[in-house]
């Protein structure tokens, strides 16, 4: 057996050994009594009668022992500014910080909203929630009012920490009137706003604001000690789209989380304290969460937070910080390095990569093309590496730390220690043994240290949602398809739900037919996946109007194709707006009216679109078949 097959299934069959050795990791403030407590299943609590912070892993332990070293890198090509923090200079930030949520009443448990741009204080304001034992909450920026009022609701936050605005390929993207709006839609309304005012966009103050800067001032030199927590307490909550239009609380615990994001930078990233991560994702994302933020603070490493285009001022930019900031470990989604394939190789060529010693690429299907020019122009090894929001670290990677392995191309790895994954028949629940069978990707309780503990505030939906889709048996579905090949490693093969994935972002159809039909004009629709060569996926819709004369002519169809496309916009957020919204007068249905969406989506991509014995009128997916 392998070394890291030994390392699998020890994980798996001495679990408690295992992650007992791994929590050795981390700081404890009281050591955990219990490793896992997997009584009530699938609910699993992770190192039960352990006290910890995450904060106090990502910053406090590294201050004693090398506050000058760099902790937060941030460069912002889109307002050309730079700033590097040290581990002192952070530790200070993030109690200023604290300082300012406790003065305006934020208590341990109580819930922080964060809709910020990648600058340093969304850093700040998600460490100090950790700080003090609140649960941050961060909504990405490329959502919009709507998202944000389902999620204000569904989180409850005390106060919600913004900004005047982001910037997009050097344009001002105002945040705080979507935020304003979100708040006018919402039925819940937090007491407090902190504003961070970069002076990028006026804004009008409303009583509910409290100015950053200047409640700062008044903590410049508060200490603001790190609370000491269950491990079993949540840290954050980060909604996730699924087949319902209600996005989903993905909720974490803190131990566990510490614990195996510390464990994923040693066997997987192989980061060292006092090397530098570059991961270009964004906050709002699950990647920002553990390996912006949490994950290399913790090993001891300087963060890069980049508020950027991959491609602005030109397709180097990403290889000129690598080489200035001495990048040793950089992770990005396939989309970005799609993008960055239409420019010459010359632009990563022209930079010293030395001390470069990976690229990790998730979020979607890496694809071969993609892997191997990459690979080819770093002359650096390229790990693909496949999870979820809800896991919070990769599932099927290569764990080099523990043993050198070859990636396939088209292939994330093998299953990750404590992950016992396994592929199942989706209509018996047999698990498949042979290779290259397909089946529904699944993982047998419990899930390891820092996965999901439950959707927020409904155990049920937890249960009911991702236990029970798989007939006859408990275990956690992924919605993936999956197969296995007779080395062991796995390809994923798209997802067995409705939710897509548009640039490596993960957005549910339903959300986006939810808000196309907020429009008046529409009185049924239909949005679909289509494989695109540049985003992995775009979102197409299909719709039905109540009055066909305002579709009379071309011109009729693109002036309402562009007003949906701006209500999405200001509904969900430009990341959901569909790339193409065609008219027709049915939709393709079953004869007990469930929509054909994945038949639809078959037709959009050439592709046979199955048994259709049950539609009820072939004429409507005809139409769709004439229009693409
Ligand atoms: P998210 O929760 O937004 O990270 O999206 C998770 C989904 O993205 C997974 O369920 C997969 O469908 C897809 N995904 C993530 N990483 C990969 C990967 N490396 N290869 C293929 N699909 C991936």
């Amino acid at each position: 057996m392998s070394r890291y097959a030994d390392f699998h299934r020890r994980s798996i069959e001495d679990r408690d050994g295992f992650w007992r050795e791994q929590a050795a990791l981390i700081d404890w403030h009281k050591p955990p009594q219990t490793i896992c407590d997997y009584s009530k299943p699938p609910f699993a609590k992770w190192f039960v009668g352990g006290e910890t912070n995450l904060c106090h892993n990502a910053v406090d332990r590294h201050v004693a022992m090398r506050p000058e070293q760099s902790a937060l890198i941030w460069v912002s090509t889109e307002v050309g500014q730079e700033r590097v923090y040290n581990f002192r200079e952070l530790h200070a930030e993030v109690q200023r910080m604290a300082a300012c949520l406790l003065a305006l009443g934020v208590k341990q448990g109580d819930r922080v909203l964060i809709y910020m741009p990648m600058i340093p204080e969304a850093a700040f304001a998600m460490l100090a929630c950790a700080r003090i034992g609140a649960i941050h909450s961060v909504v990405f920026g490329g959502f919009a009012s709507n998202s944000l009022a389902s999620r204000i609701d569904d989180a409850t936050p005390t106060v919600v920490v913004s900004a005047d605005a982001g910037s997009r390929s050097g344009k001002v993207v105002p945040y705080k009137p979507l935020l304003d709006e979100a708040l006018r839609l919402s039925t819940h309304k937090p007491k407090t706003v902190l504003m961070v005012d970069r002076g990028l966009a006026p804004f009008e103050r409303s009583s509910r604001d409290v100015d950053y800067a200047t409640l700062r001032e008044k903590h410049l030199n508060d200490k603001v000690p790190c609370a000491w927590l269950r491990a079993t307490d949540p840290s954050y909550t980060l909604y996730t789209s699924g087949t319902t239009g209600k996005p989903k609380g993905v909720q974490r615990d803190t131990g566990g989380y510490a614990v195996a994001l510390a464990a994923s930078m040693k066997h997987i990233f192989q980061g060292k304290a006092g090397e530098t991560f570059f991961s270009a994702s964004d906050i709002g994302w699950v990647v920002g969460h553990s390996y912006i933020i949490y994950g290399p603070l913790i090993a001891g490493m300087a963060t890069l937070m980049y508020e950027g285009l991959p491609v602005r001022p030109d397709a180097g930019i990403w290889w000129s910080l690598v080489e200035k900031y001495k990048v040793n470990l950089m992770f990005t989604a396939p989309t970005a390095v799609r993008v960055l394939k239409k420019h010459d190789e010359s632009f990563i060529r022209g930079h010293d990569l030395g001390s470069l010693r990976a690229l990790f690429l998730a979020g979607e299907p890496l694809d071969e093309p993609t892997a191997t020019w990459i690979a080819k122009a770093l002359g650096k090894p390229v790990i693909d590496n496949y999870w979820q929001t809800e896991t919070g670290w990769p599932i099927l990677t290569i764990a080099n730390g523990i043993e050198k392995a070859k990636s396939k191309f088209g292939s994330p790895g093998f299953a990750m220690y404590g992950y016992d994954v396994k592929l199942l028949n989706e209509a018996t629940g047999d698990e498949l043994t042979g290779a290259n069978q397909k089946g529904v990707l699944a993982v047998e309780g419990p899930l390891p240290p820092g996965c999901m503990q439950t959707v927020w505030g409904d155990d049920e939906r937890f249960v009911k949602t991702y236990w029970t889709t798989v007939p006859g048996r408990m275990v956690y579905s992924t919605f993936d398809w999956g197969i296995r090949d007779e080395d062991g490693y796995y390809f994923i093969l798209g997802r067995t739900d409705d939710v897509i994935n548009v640039a490596g972002h993960r957005l549910g159809t339903r959300e986006i037919e939810e808000s196309i039909s907020s429009h008046p004009a529409v009185a049924e629709v239909a949005v679909v996946g289509v494989a695109d060569a540049l985003k992995g996926q775009v979102a197409m819709a299909f719709a039905v109007v109540r009055d066909a004369s305002l579709i009379a002519d071309d011109a009729g169809k693109l002036k309402l194709e562009g007003e949906i496309m701006k209500t999405v916009d200001h509904g969900l957020g430009a990341v959901a707006r569909p790339a193409r919204v065609r008219f027709v007068t049915g939709l393709p249905k079953t004869r007990s009216g469930k929509l054909l969406r994945r038949a639809i989506q078959a037709v959009c991509e050439g592709r046979d679109p199955g048994d259709l014995t049950t539609i009820e009128d072939p004429t409507a997916l005809q139409q769709i078949r004439d229009l693409v």
